[in-house]
C-alpha cells in the first residue's frame, strides 16, 4: 500500500531559473548543463500533483549569515565577475563564464595577491572545476538559494517536524573560498552555521547526495561542535576526487567530527540502507541539541545521467523512513539530482518516508 504523503512546507523561488548556465565542460566536452532549472520544477510539479505540501517563499536574510562561513574575495567575484565580462566585452552575454587558468598552489612568483587580475580571468583562484558556469543571474540565484534554505530553517526552528528547502543552485562542493560541483555557497553549512550562532551547541549535517560534500567537510573540519556525516560514491572513482576517503575525520576540536562513507559502484537499497544505519547511529551518539540538517540528493537514483548506485524510486520512502527514524526535526537541503524524468517522484518517495507512519 502506498504510502500518504503527510503536510510539509516547502520552500521554493523562483529566481533560480535565471542561472541557467547552459554549458559545462565533463571530460573534455563541452556539454548541456546537467544542473538545469528543470530539476527543480520537475521537483515542485510532482509535489504539487502529490499534494499535502504547502509552498512558502523565502524570506530575505541578508548577507550576514554567508559572510559568517564565505570567504570576501569568493564573494566579491561571484558578485561581480559577471558584470565585468559584460563591461570588458570578455563575454558576448550568451556565452558563460568558465574558468580556462586555474591557480594550483602557490606558482604565481611573490605569490597570489587576490585584486591585480581583472575578476572574470581571477576565478580560477576560486573555482574547483569545468561544471560550474556563471551567467547573468547566478549570484542572484545563489543568494535566493541560501535564503530559502534559512527559511526552511526558520519553519523548523519554529515548530514544524519537517521543511524541505528546494535549492538551486545546490552548495555541498562550494567550501569557504571555493565555487564548484555546480556549487556556489553552502546551503547546508551556512544553515547549520546559523543554528549555531542562534545557539545550539552541537548540530549535526547528514549528506545523502551521491557525491561527497567536501564544502561542507571543509567548513567544518576543526569545529567539533558541528558532526558532518556523509554518505557518497568512493573518490576513488567519484567527483570530487581529492576528498570523501573513511579516514578522513576532521582535525583538532573538530577530530572525530567528520565520518565518511565512500560506497562502490551499484550500491543497491540494502546496502546503503545498511552504511546509513551506521550513519544513524552516529548522529544519535552526537547529542545535537538542534535539527538535523540533510543535504538531500537524488543523484543516488539507478538513472541518474551522473551516478553509478541502483537506488530505484520506491526505494527513497524507506531511505526518507530511516531518516525519520532519528526522531527528530529535520531542515532538508536540496543538492544534486539530474534525471530529469524521475527526480519529481523521487522527491514524493523520499518525503512519503521522511513524513509518513511507520
Ligand atoms: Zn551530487
Amino acid at each position: 500500500m502506498e504510502t500518504p504523503l503527510q503536510p510539509i512546507a516547502v520552500v521554493t523561488s523562483d529566481a533560480h531559473l535565471a542561472h541557467d548556465g547552459l554549458t559545462e565542460i565533463m571530460g573534455g566536452r563541452p556539454i548541456p548543463c546537467f544542473e538545469r532549472p528543470e530539476r527543480i520544477t520537475a521537483i515542485e510539479s510532482a509535489l504539487s500533483a502529490a499534494g499535502a505540501v504547502r509552498f512558502a517563499h523565502p524570506t530575505e536574510h541578508g548577507m550576514g549569515p554567508i559572510t559568517a562561513l564565505h570567504d570576501s574575495q569568493l564573494l566579491d567575484l561571484l558578485e561581480h565577475a559577471w558584470t565585468d565580462a559584460v563591461a570588458t566585452g570578455d563575454t558576448d552575454g550568451d556565452r558563460p563564464l568558465i574558468p580556462d587558468t586555474f591557480l594550483v598552489g602557490p606558482y604565481a612568483a611573490g605569490g597570489y595577491a587576490g585584486t591585480g587580475t581583472a575578476r572574470p580571468a581571477r576565478l580560477g583562484a576560486h573555482c574547483l572545476d569545468t561544471a560550474t558556469p556563471i551567467v547573468a543571474g547566478t549570484y542572484a540565484a545563489a543568494l535566493a538559494a541560501v535564503d530559502v534554505a534559512l527559511t526552511a530553517a526558520d519553519l523548523v526552528t519554529a515548530g514544524a517536524p519537517a521543511a524541505y528547502a528546494l535549492c538551486r543552485p545546490p552548495g555541498h562542493h562550494a567550501s569557504r573560498e571555493m565555487y564548484g560541483g555546480y556549487c556556489f555557497f553552502n546551503n547546508a553549512a551556512i544553515v547549520a552555521e546559523q543554528l549555531v550562532r542562534d545557539g545550539a551547541s552541537r548540530v549535526a549535517i547528514l549528506d545523502l547526495d551521491y557525491h561527497h560534500g567536501n564544502g561542507t567537510q571543509q567548513l567544518f573540519w576543526e569545529r567539533g561542535e558541528v558532526l558532518y556525516v556523509s554518505l557518497h560514491a568512493d573518490p576513488a572513482r567519484a567527483f570530487p576526487y581529492f576528498s570523501g576517503h573513511a579516514d578522513e575525520m576532521g582535525a583538532g576540536p573538530g577530530a572525530g567530527a567528520t565520518r565518511n562513507f565512500p560506497l562502490p559502484a551499484g550500491t543497491n537499497v540494502d546496502d546503503y540502507a545498511t552504511a546509513l544505519a551506521d550513519a544513524c547511529e552516529l548522529v544519535s551518539g552526537f547529542g545535537a541539541d538542534a535539527p538535523l540538517v540533510v543535504s538531500l540528493g537524488f543523484d543516488t537514483y539507478a538513472g541518474d545521467p551522473i551516478g553509478d548506485f541502483a537506488i530505484e524510486t520506491g526505494d527513497y520512502v524507506r531511505i526518507g523512513g530511516l531518516v525519520r527514524g532519528l526522531g527528530r526535526q529535520v531542515i532538508v537541503i536540496q543538492e544534486g539530482g539530474y534525471a530529469l524524468d524521475a527526480i519529481g517522484a523521487n522527491a514524493v518517495a523520499f518525503l512519503q518516508g521522511l513524513t509518513g507512519r511507520h
